[in-house]
């Protein structure tokens, strides 16, 4: 026998020195020798349960997992043999059930479940919980009855998958698969990077497609936002490109109904119409609403269309209606009106403090990426009026009432400063307003805040001492904060606790508020609002306004034109005439549905930029097909600030055409001599447009991974993190509101308090959704409601509910639940049968105009 050194091993005859903690599997894989496995998932520590990587150990009666088996000195492993062979053979077919008995599992819409192919690696388990966080699978039985289990009767409808795909991904033997998997790829199908067209996640997609179809799609596998993984909505609901219902030509009215038109007579008439009202009626008889569904190209070219050719700053987006007043409260405190971290951060995070957002349902690759960092250790707080999927998860879980954020916040900040738990150095050096945040936050009570918000006082101080306990803080926040009447006021809050705590500019904190559409961030930075320039420039700066006359040529006047609701009221009273409005259906997704109908109705022009017949459509006397996220070229910027491309797949059907391509044909009808060829030309101008911001942005930089803005030069590696460096303005300003009560609380008749909000199926108004597969995993609206309110008011599972509020009423089928506290409803809004905007009203954020969609008083009636 060759001796070996004391401090060597060797393995098949060739000698390492053992690393302290190494297996020898991972030794072998050093010394280039690959030992055979099933149970282990790349990137993570093997299972152990799949018995292949059997080796050979001297000395040792029987062979050992090489997964399991510390690497010392003095071992010597040999990895093959005829022995071993059979072994390793054996042990494969033990795994492998006799095939032809088991059915194959289709109780899913898109993932198929073949027993007779599952050899119980358990890589779907483990992928299930590592990455996506949740539990689907269970290994379960011994020996040979030994199987892969899930959900009650093995059925997926009945476990907790929420349909990302991940486990297909990881199965090596094809028994877990999906349908995408099952059409054949024809001969000439192209793999086309791109970016997921779904929320504001912004993750990188790979989609498999031919000139017209798309086959698949399946997460960009090193992606800096989503490392490979996607939701369902992501992977699987692409099937509405192929829908019957997609609008394939231009359309014009003639009386009652709509006929088709070409494309050079819909050109022609968008701009002679537009032009005769701007003529008689002057410029601010227009307006337009860009999309957060479409491109940053196609956004900054109609905002670029209204000021510069018609003279109005009548722009605005959806933005308006969510984070208007998160843009504006951190604009105000801090001087940028965006994330000041980014995803990365998440992982980085001593503490997560999720605040009106709901990620597992409306970012689920970010809630997915929140929940992992919890498992590793990372506290997290959840403040919501409903016990979301994270709540469960949480270290304190503040259920308060809706519209409360501002008592809760400012009670956890008056805690902070009494009990002295605030970073001292960086609040002096940092900020400005301690004295006077501290002075307003003394007054209110603790008592009393607990008396408004409904949390109780031990609750308060809980959360309070965790912030305390874990210093700098990701404060990831949603919807549940900026759409409420004091949602500028909440965003204020939440920016002093996070300046508090010193967590802005800091790795692993800092503000991050979640962006609903795909590119709502990128739709309000090109413009689409209607007190900036793209770029969030002044309009009333007089070097902003130089630069930009000069490249456009012509520009609107210095001062602020309508927002959303003011155009709509505008149109009611008769001095907007025309409207374009750009992949939005507003007469489904804004508040007070009645009202905006009312608007729309009035109209002497619409013009709809869609992909589908919508309820806004309806009134628009011209229609434009419009072409989809998969058919497109241009970028999205998701809701940590990136930029990335977006970039056709398939052709668009019909005659439908990118948004960017209309306007600037338009643009062109009205003699405009526009650069505009191509996305990249458009990008190149909105970089001098917005230099600060943009200016080290093009095509050729984006690469795979886009940029983060700012970026102002070519040189620029762009910006993970806002003020890391300080403020720009010298010192942020700590700032309060008094908590105010909502007009929609406590108002007598209407017990209940209701919010609106997502679910993981569908996204806002369910354009896209609704026509495909998804359906069958939420078919309807659904109203939660608390069993006891449920059983005061005699309503029964599934029952049709008619929800009343002072401003309308709508129908839904009850779903009772414990995920709302009693007196609190919950209704998703994707569905047009449901109307629940009619429910809604008119109340608004006064400093943001952001309406009130998480709070309004409601009655039902079984
Ligand atoms: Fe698309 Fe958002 Fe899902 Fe990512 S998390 S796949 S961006 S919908």
């Amino acid at each position: 026998m060759r001796s070996i050194g004391d401090s060597t091993a060797e393995i098949d005859g060739r000698a390492l020195a053992p690393r302290p903690h190494e297996t020898i599997l991972v030794g072998a894989a050093r010394l280039g020798i690959e030992i055979p496995i099933v149970c282990q998932l790349p990137g993570q520590p093997p299972d152990g349960g799949c018995r292949v990587c059997l080796v050979e150990l001297e000395g040792s009666p029987r062979p050992v997992a090489a997964c399991h088996t510390a690497l010392a000195a003095g071992m010597r492993v040999r990895t093959t043999s005829p022995a071993l062979e059979r072994l390793r053979a054996a042990v494969r077919a033990l795994a492998l059930p006799p095939p032809g008995h088991a059915p194959r599992n289709a109780s899913h819409p898109y993932l198929r479940f073949t027993r007779d192919l599952c050899i119980t690696c358990r890589r779907c388990l483990h992928t299930c919980e590592d990455i996506q966080g949740a539990n689907v699978y269970a290994v379960v039985g011994r020996g040979p009855e030994t199987r892969l289990a899930f959900g009650v009767d093995d059925r997926f409808e009945t476990s907790p998958c929420t349909s990302c795909g991940a486990c297909v991904e990881v199965c090596p033997t094809g028994a877990l698969t999906d349908l995408d998997r099952e059409v054949p790829a024809a001969e000439e199908t192209r793999v086309t990077r791109s970016t997921c067209g779904y929320c504001g996640v912004g993750c990188q997609v790979e989609v498999l497609a031919d000139a017209r179809t798309v086959r698949a799609i399946r997460g960009a596998p090193r992606a800096a936002v989503n490392r490979g993984h996607l939701c369902a909505k992501g992977r699987y609901a692409h099937g509405w490109r192929e829908s019957a219902e997609r609008l394939t030509r231009p359309l014009v009215r003639e009386g009652d109904r709509f006929v088709p038109i070409s494309w050079p007579d819909a050109i022609a008439l968008a701009a002679r119409r537009l032009e005769e009202i701007h003529a008689r009626h002057g410029p601010d008889a227009l307006g337009a609403l860009t999309s957060s569904r479409s491109t940053n190209e196609a956004a900054y070219l109609l905002q670029k269309l209204f000021r510069s050719r018609f003279g109005t700053n009548n722009v605005d987006c959806c933005a308006r209606l969510c984070h208007a007043s998160t843009a504006r409260a951190l604009s105000e405190v801090l001087g940028v009106g965006a994330a000041t971290a980014c995803y990365d951060d998440v992982e980085a995070a001593r503490l997560i403090a999720l605040v009106g957002a709901n990620p597992s349902e409306a970012h689920p690759v970010l809630g997915a990426r929140i929940e992992q960092a919890r498992r590793r250790g990372a506290r997290l707080l959840v403040i919501d009026p409903r016990r979301i999927e994270l709540a469960g998860s949480a270290d304190v879980f503040v259920q308060l009432r809706p519209g409360a954020n501002v008592a809760v916040l400012d009670a956890i900040a008056a805690l902070l400063i009494e009990r002295g738990a605030i970073d001292h150095e960086y609040v002096a050096e940092r900020t400005i307003g301690l004295e006077s945040l501290a002075a307003a936050l003394a007054r209110p009570a603790l008592e009393r805040a607990s008396e408004v918000s409904g949390v109780s006082v031990e609750v308060l101080r809980r959360a309070a001492e965790l912030v305390a306990a874990c210093g700098p803080t990701l404060f990831v926040s949603g919807l549940g904060t900026s759409e409420l009447t004091q949602g500028t006021a909440s965003v204020r809050a939440l920016a002093n606790l996070a300046l508090l705590t010193g967590s802005v500019g800091r790795p692993g904190a800092g503000l991050l508020p979640l962006r609903g559409q795909n590119n709502v961030q990128g739709n309000a930075d090109m413009g689409g609002a209607p007190d900036s320039f793209p770029g969030y420039q002044p309009l009333d700066s007089v070097e902003t306004r130089a630069r930009i006359g000069a490249l456009w040529g012509a520009l609107p006047p210095p001062t602020r034109g309508k927002t959303i609701p003011e155009l709509f009221a505008a149109a009611r009273g008769g001095s907007l005439r025309a409207l374009w409005i750009q992949g939005e259906d507003p007469a489904q997704s804004d508040p007070d549905q009645t009202r905006v109908t009312e608007a729309l109705a009035k109209l002497e022009f619409l013009v709809v930029q869609e992909l589908f017949p919508s309820e806004t459509q309806r009134f628009a006397h011209l229609v434009l097909p419009a072409a989809g996220w998969l058919e497109q070229d241009g970028t999205f910027t998701n809701a940590e600030r990136r930029i990335q491309r977006v970039r056709a797949a398939a052709t668009p059907p019909g005659e439908a055409r990118a948004d960017w391509q209309v306007i600037r044909d338009v643009a062109r009808a009205l003699g405009c001599d526009w650069d505009a060829a191509s996305p990249d030309r458009i990008m190149d101008e909105i970089a001098r447009v917005a230099p600060r911001m943009f200016g080290g942005v093009s095509y050729a930089r984006l690469g795979d991974d886009g940029l983060q803005w700012p970026c102002p030069s070519a040189e620029h590696p762009g910006s993970r993190r806002l003020h890391e460096h300080g403020f720009e303005s010298g010192r942020a300003r700590l700032t309060h509101t008094a908590f105010e009560a909502s007009p929609e609380s406590g108002v007598p008749g209407f017990p209940y308090q209701l919010i609106t909000g997502r679910v993981l199926h569908h996204y806002n108004v369910g354009t896209m959704t609704r026509r495909t597969p998804s359906r069958a995993l939420a078919p309807c609206d659904r109203l939660e409601i608390h069993p006891s309110d449920a059983a005061r008011e005699g309503v029964s599972e599934d029952a049709e509910v008619e929800l009343e509020s002072r401003w309308g009423r709508c129908r839904a089928r009850a779903e009772l639940s414990e995920r709302v506290a009693p007196g609190t409803l919950f209704l998703s809004f994707h569905f047009p049968e449901t109307h629940a905007n009619r429910v809604t009203g008119p109340a608004h954020d006064p400093a943001s105009q952001c309406p009130e969609y998480k709070l309004t008083a409601v009655r039902i009636r079984p």
